[in-house]
């Protein structure tokens, strides 16, 4: 009693989307899960790097420094509701993307989020070319 609960859902909670890259790999290397699985895995692991991976923020401040307070997602900002805004507003303009997928590139966590991601939707559609093209 009197203890402070800790919010956060664990390194493995935090941290799922990467586990899923392995076993995608998996699936394509050894031939034995459907393409089906494949895709759906594929997909949780680019809504989870655009929604949910620990990255950091990257918006643009008042400064016209990049903001680095961490963010869940490489979409969403920070805590600030403008961050967030600036953001999605990016990547809704064709124009922006340049700018947006340059904040990407910054740091390490970004990065690796963002391979990530780019894995994901190209197994993503390899395996609905499976699906489609298979008789
Ligand atoms: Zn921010």
């Amino acid at each position: 009693m009197g203890r402070k609960r800790k919010k956060k859902s664990g390194i493995i909670g935090r941290y799922f989307g990467y586990l899923l890259l392995p076993v995608i790999v998996y699936g394509w290397a050894s031939g034995n899960m459907s393409a089906s699985f494949i895709l759906i895995a594929s997909s949780l692991t680019f809504l989870y790097m655009l929604f949910a991976v620990p990255a950091w923020c990257m918006a643009e401040t008042r400064q016209g420094l990049p903001c680095r307070r961490n963010s869940n997602g490489l979409l969403l900002g920070c805590s600030i509701r403008e961050h967030k805004w600036q953001k999605l507003k990016m990547a809704f303009r064709a124009g922006k993307w340049g700018e947006l997928s340059g904040k990407f590139w910054n740091n390490t966590a970004n990065a690796a989020a963002a391979v990530s991601a780019l894995a994901g939707v190209g197994s993503a559609l390899a395996a609905v070319i499976t699906l489609v093209t298979k008789k």
